[in-house]
This record gives structure tokens, sequence and C-alpha cells, in this order.
């Protein structure tokens, strides 16, 4: 019987799976690939439905079902969480007596939340606690979460970021936005058909945002050659782009984000922002990684800001430190 507890980073993008005593077990990207036919039967889940993207053959599609941080389809996210944890404990035999802690974005309806922790019981678990995605981000982070001193995270993933002041473990103020890294990626896209009149596919501007894209303009210009199709003529199309214009397209979400911080600092009370001034912001997500973000969110708002060391992992870490020590789940988890 498996009866190790179980912690999941639901995120828009990836999935990551923690069991208790092993760490994290499994990372692979949110996607399933359904049946369109009859009911919505997930057939495939991760890695194997992301190749699937845009190629699926009739009766059949690829989808993120918690594309932008809603749920868009809670069967679906159910049966893809079930498969998921399946995977991850495949080895044990019957698995029964667990219990999970999942993460999922903090402005969630209270229907959703119940969605997601049937998709828990489905999936085997006997208790589920939803814990906050900050709250895990800060505790991954190793910030000094349960210290009464102010400590700012900022989460961004693919569909949302999340920024929050924790303390004493809690959180102090926040602010959930629905801009990420799939924002981005459209933002190139439209920055292309308009500059280029050249229509680019979404994996290609991500890639653009990962290779050379940055949150500051640098010195050093780089380039890249993408193939896109020309909405004018309808020809495929080969051009070179270059580090400075990713960052162009960039600049609206970048200046967006900022702001946000800068609300949350506003509500934030005296002394814990004080905290925060002197030891600064820590970024974790995949959007942490974006080039000279911490550099570009330091010069605009004054504050030191730091890159977590395993930004993509940061909340099934903390997460996973929650099913370690779920006495003290009460307090951290609801
Ligand atoms: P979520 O928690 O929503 O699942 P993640 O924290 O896993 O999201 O981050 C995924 C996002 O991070 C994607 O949009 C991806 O494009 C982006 N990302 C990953 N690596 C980089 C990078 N080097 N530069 C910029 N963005 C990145
Ligand atoms: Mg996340």
């Amino acid at each position: 019987m498996f009866s190790k507890n179980v912690a999941v980073d639901l995120g828009t993008a990836n999935i990551l799976v923690y069991v208790a005593g092993e760490g994290i077990v499994l990372r692979e990207p949110s996607v399933a690939a359904v049946s369109t036919e009859g009911h919505r039967r997930v057939l495939a889940v991760g890695e194997e439905a992301s190749r699937m993207l845009g190629r699926t053959p009739e009766g059949m599609e690829a989808v993120r079902p918690l594309r932008d941080g809603v749920i868009a389809d809670s069967k679906v996210t159910g049966q893809m969480l079930r498969a998921f944890v399946k995977k991850a404990v495949k080895k044990k035999s019957i698995f029964s007596s667990f219990n999970m802690v999942i993460c999922v974005p903090c402005f969630i309806t209270e229907s959703e939340k119940r969605a997601v922790q049937d998709a828990a019981r489905q999936s085997g678990a006997r208790q589920c606690y939803i814990a906050e995605e900050p709250v895990a981000a800060a505790i991954g982070a190793d910030l000094p979460f349960n210290d009464p001193r102010g400590s700012m995270v900022v989460d961004i993933g693919g569909g949302t970021t999340e920024i929050a002041v924790v303390s004493v473990g809690g959180v102090v103020a926040s602010k959930s936005l629905r801009v990420g890294g799939v924002k981005m990626d459209e933002a190139i896209v439209t920055y292309m058909k308009k500059q280029y009149n050249v229509a680019i596919g979404d994996k290609t501007a991500e890639e653009l945002k990962v290779t050379i894209g940055s949150a500051m303009d640098s010195k050093d210009v780089s380039s890249m050659m993408v193939r896109g199709r020309d909405v004018v003529s309808g020809m495929p199309a080969t051009i070179e782009v270059t580090s400075r214009e990713v960052s162009y397209a960039l600049n609206g979400l970048i200046v967006e984000m900022v702001a946000e911080i800068h609300k949350v600092l506003e509500q934030t009370p005296p002394e814990l922002a004080g905290d925060v001034l002197q030891y600064g912001i820590v970024l974790t997500g995949g959007g942490a990684l974006l080039r000279n973000l911490d550099e570009r969110i330091t010069y605009e708002t004054g504050i030191p800001t730091y890159i977590a060391e395993y930004p993509l992992d940061c909340v099934a870490l903390g997460a996973g430190r929650m099913v370690e020590e779920l006495d003290s789940l009460k307090r951290t988890a609801r």
C-alpha cells in the first residue's frame, strides 16, 4: 500500500509531484490530450500530450486545462491530476492511504478549489489540503517564513504572477496578476505581426523569449533567425530578430508587473515593508529566468532583487516541506 504523503504544484504550465521522503519525482507540462467525441476522456498527459499540441487528428485535442490560471475544465483537470499522481507513485502497489498538499493559484474560486479537492480524492488521496502558492514558494525559496520578518516573493508562472509579502507563517499582502510567461509569448507574436507582417507560432515566440529575451536593454545585442508565415503572401518567411526587439515587445508586461509590486508594497505595514527594503525581493517560477528581470526590478523599485536557487521547483519544494511536517499543516494550509 502506498502511504507516503504527496505534494503537488498544479501550475498552469508545469505540474510537479513531490513524494515525502523522496523529493520531486515528476515534472511535466500541464497538458492533456482528450477525445472530443462522446465523453471528454483523457487519453494522454504531460510530455506525451504536449508533443501533440496543434498536431492532433480529428476526434482528439491537446489542451492546457489550467490556461490563464483558471481551471478551464475541471473534469479534465481532475483526470489529468489523477494520471500524474498514478505515474508518480507507479512503482508502488495500490495506493490508498496518503494525504496530499496541493498548490493552486491564489485567486481561484471556492468552487474551483472544491473541484481540485475532488480531483485529489479521485487520485487516491484521503485528505487534501489546499496551500497558497506564495506561501509554498516562500518556503521553497528558503525565506525565513515563520519569523516575524517581512519577505516578498514574486512567483512568475505561465499564466499568472503572484506577488506576496509573508511574515510569521502567513500572507500579509498579496496580488495576483494574470500576466505570465504565456502573455509574454503572445506579446512577441503580436510584435512580429505588427513589425514584419509575419505570423509565428507560440512555441517559436517562447524560444525567442528564452534564448534572447531580456527585461532590460543591454549593450550586447544578440539575434536569432525565426520562421513564420507572411500574412500578406501566405508564404513561409524567415527573419532575423534581435534581443532588443524582444525586450521591446516584453516591456509593457514588465511595466505592469513592477506596478503591481509597488501596489503590494503600498498595502504592506511599514515595519514589514522596511524588512523587504532591507532583505530584498525573491523571484520564483519559470518567468524568474527571464534575463535581467532581477536587475530591472532592482532598478525600478530600488529594492535588491534575487532569483531563487531553483525557481521552477520552489512551489513544489515548499509544498513538499509541508507534507514532510503534516503537523504544522493546520497553520500553513487551508
Ligand atoms: P506555472 O507555475 O504556471 O506552471 P512555471 O513556473 O513552471 O509556470 O513557469 C513556466 C513559464 O516560465 C513558461 O511560460 C516558460 O516560457 C517560462 N520560462 C521558462 N524558462 C524561461 C527562461 N529562461 N526565460 C523566460 N521565461 C522562461
Ligand atoms: Mg507555479
